[in-house]
């Protein structure tokens, strides 16, 4: 399938699986927006057609009906009540395991990756992987400013000084803006990533983006993940078997130690763990 990129105001469309392997870049220099590996921009494709009450209505219905359903169940679901291109799949390239399951049932769907420049390049190299090999249409969501754009306004490393202003920009309003265009979105979210994430349900109304929020996964233990990775040979940053147990920026990701908290390797010494996006 294709790969898009959104940057503020619109989409760039870049050629497919079969034309763009392996775009690495290190932490810090992904292509940005006016930067001459960055694709010429086009129009994003309208999806979202009813309200936000319509679609609150909708998600106090799917979480009444499915309670803690399988997996396939609640893409079931998802796939009767969304026309495909109103829904897309938040993924961070850790692993291509939700894209998978969720392309099975909505072959074509958009997957939206947060490109904010800061990646490790295992991950643009996981997400290259994933246009290529899954029936998915990779959309990379790009902050307004450049990481030299962003220096140059905040000063070098916002993320040591401010990280919750670096995430804001880089993460938190890029989502914002994208996910006004669909009705609902998927999610990687699970009970066993944190003691903040142990009650996540499987349906939920989005209040903060006003759309419906399908967590699929919100069951799966890391150890199902890897087995539905294996069988279905799904791309898998190859950073999770180097102790990453999740994956975010990589000024901002440390490995885990046996034991530890998946999300402890993120922003480790600091007392944030979430980068917003799920608040
Ligand atoms: S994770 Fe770190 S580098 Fe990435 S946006 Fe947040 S603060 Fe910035």
């Amino acid at each position: 399938m294709s790969t898009l990129t959104v940057a503020p105001g619109g989409l760039d469309v870049r050629p497919g699986p079969d034309a763009r392997p392996g775009s690495a870049a290190r932490p810090g220099s992904a292509a940005q927006p006016g930067s001459p590996a960055a694709p010429a921009q086009a129009e994003p494709r309208g999806a979202r057609l009813r309200s936000r009450d319509e679609l609150h209505e909708i998600a106090l219905a799917g979480a009444a009906e499915l309670g803690d359903a399988p997996t396939e169940e609640i893409v079931d679901w998802a796939a009767r009540t969304f026309a495909l291109p109103a829904v897309a799949v938040a993924s961070s390239m850790a692993n291509a395991v939700l894209p998978h399951v969720v392309s099975q049932r909505l072959p074509g769907v958009d997957v939206v990756f947060l490109d904010t420049g800061y990646h490790f390049d295992e991950t643009l190299r996981t997400r290259d992987e994933v246009a290529a090999k899954l029936n998915v249409r990779i959309v990379d969501v790009r902050p307004e400013q450049s990481v030299a754009e962003q220096d140059a306004t905040f000063g070098a490393e916002l993320y040591r000084r401010d990280p919750g202003l670096c995430c804001r920009l880089r993460k938190v309003l890029p989502l914002e803006r994208t996910l006004a265009r669909y009705e609902a979105w998927f999610t990687g979210l699970r009970r066993s990533d944190s003691t903040r994430r142990s009650t996540t349900p499987v349906v939920q109304w989005d209040e903060r983006h006003g759309l419906v929020k399908i967590n699929p996964l919100a069951a799966w233990s890391t150890d199902r993940l890897m087995e539905y990775a294996a069988e279905h040979a799904v791309p898998v940053n190859p950073l999770l078997a180097v102790g990453y147990l999740s994956i975010g920026c990589a000024p901002c990701t440390r490995p885990v130690a046996d034991g530890e908290d998946p999300r402890a390797g993120r922003w480790a010494g600091l007392a944030k763990t979430e980068c917003g996006i799920h608040l």
